[in-house]
């Protein structure tokens, strides 16, 4: 045979599968609620009209095409990090962030989990939440760090299991890393509250462990990104030293055009700029540098005052229209006579919500109603709009009494 000949095929990926699967049916009203990115009230993409206005004003412009720097532009980095972290935040004002840019969130994951397998040292695990993003655990792993979980969702409640965390977190050994969701955990839409946030930030630093925050939706749970940042910005009060993936895949729009950034805070200048020429070498053996033209759009929009302004808005109205449609399903559900209490669904946040429907209802839901999700439960709200969000609240209601 040939040298590949004994290569078996792999499973498809849970979630595009769905879309697959999506595809095919012929059903009128069919809803696609396994997507991860935002769909207007038409159940169509939505480019923002600040990118919009960025692209124009960067083609006409004239710009190159050259090669960024390894790391990303310096202003890219610097306005993602200010973002984050606040304008007037100590770490920007005394420069000891060491920002790159990413190939998006993943991507910003990705250089993290390699920067911790060459120079962390203080322990060796990275520990998740119960359940977590389904990419996070192949992230990690693949740069060699072995992963671990923490309880964090809790079926009874559909909520925060803030008891089993704490309990679990307690017991992580010092010097491990603790991965945490900033906000809008995706897949459960569970966030702790800021109160239960400042707990954990105290028991993290008495058991010394390191935060690893993934920030993929910033703005896009509350549709402030300043509250949106509220837990990243304790933990940075209260003195930990932390990493930050960040993307702008969800806030800003930008999926396929792969900007983000990835971030430790350092205890210096100094120090930032000998971990940034070690990232960058890191960086030079995996792409050589990243991709410009997203960057130049986030660059474009947050440099911009008009622009940002124009943003701020949009991802608010976008957060706005999904915490609408999950009043609105609940509405349904109890208009159709629901029984159940679904007030979690109002309750969670960002882009998905954890149903807490069963595989078998889901299955149903699927076959019975042409409804696409995941097996866990899970419903990207996204995908709801005021066109079908009756229908699916009837569906719902069928399959659950
Ligand atoms: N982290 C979490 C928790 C996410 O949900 C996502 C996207 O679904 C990402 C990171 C990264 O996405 P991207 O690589 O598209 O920026």
């Amino acid at each position: 045979g040939s040298t590949w000949s004994n290569v078996e095929m792999g499973p498809p990926d849970a979630i595009l599968g769905i879309t697959e699967a999506f595809k095919k049916d012929s059903s009128p009203q069919k809803i696609n609620l396994g997507v991860g990115a935002y769909r207007d009230d038409n159940g169509k993409p939505f480019v923002l009209e600040c990118v919009k206005k960025a692209e124009q004003a960067l083609t006409s412009g004239n710009l190159d095409k050259e090669y960024a720097p390894i790391g990303g532009t310096p202003e890219f980095c610097l306005e993602t990090a200010k973002l984050a972290f606040g304008d007037n935040s100590p770490v920007i004002k005394d420069g000891r962030n060491m920002t790159v840019q990413g190939i998006s969130g993943t991507g910003a994951l990705r250089l993290g989990a390699a920067f911790f397998s060459k120079f962390y040292s203080k322990g060796k695990d990275f520990w998740i939440p119960t359940p977590s993003w389904g990419n996070h655990t192949p992230i990690f792993k693949h740069a060699g760090l072995d992963v671990k979980s923490y309880r964090y969702y809790d079926p009874n409640t559909c909520g925060f299991d803030f008891n089993g965390a704490m309990e679990d977190i307690a017991k992580i050994p010092e010097g491990n890393v603790i991965v945490l969701h900033a906000c809008a955990h995706n897949p459960t839409g569970v966030d702790p509250k800021p109160e239960q946030w400042k707990e954990m930030s105290a028991l993290i630093k008495k058991k010394k462990l390191f935060p690893f925050f993934d920030m993929a939706y910033q703005g896009f749970a509350s549709g402030d990104t300043v509250k949106d940042a509220f837990a990243l910005r304790r933990f940075i009060e209260d003195g930990h030293e932390v990493a930050l993936a960040q993307s702008y895949a969800k806030n800003m729009g930008l999926y396929g055009e792969r900007a983000g950034a990835f971030t430790i805070v350092c205890g210096s200048k100094e120090e930032a700029d000998r971990n940034m020429s070690q990232m960058k070498i890191i960086i030079r053996g995996m792409y050589s540098s990243p991709p410009i033209h997203g960057a130049r759009i986030v660059t474009k929009v947050l440099t911009t005052p008009e622009l940002k302004n124009l943003w701020l808005g949009e991802v608010k109205g976008m957060a706005d229209r999904i915490i609408t449609m999950r009043e609105k399903l609940v509405a349904g559900l109890a208009k159709e006579g629901s029984s159940r209490n679904w007030q979690h669904i109002i309750d969670q946040i960002g882009m998905f919500c954890f149903t807490g429907l069963k595989p078998d209802q889901v299955e149903r839901l699927t076959k019975d109603f042409s409804i696409y999700l995941t097996k866990d439960g899970r419903i990207s709200v996204a995908g709801v709009s005021s066109s079908n969000v009756d229908y699916l609240a009837k569906a719902m209601h069928e399959v659950s009494k």
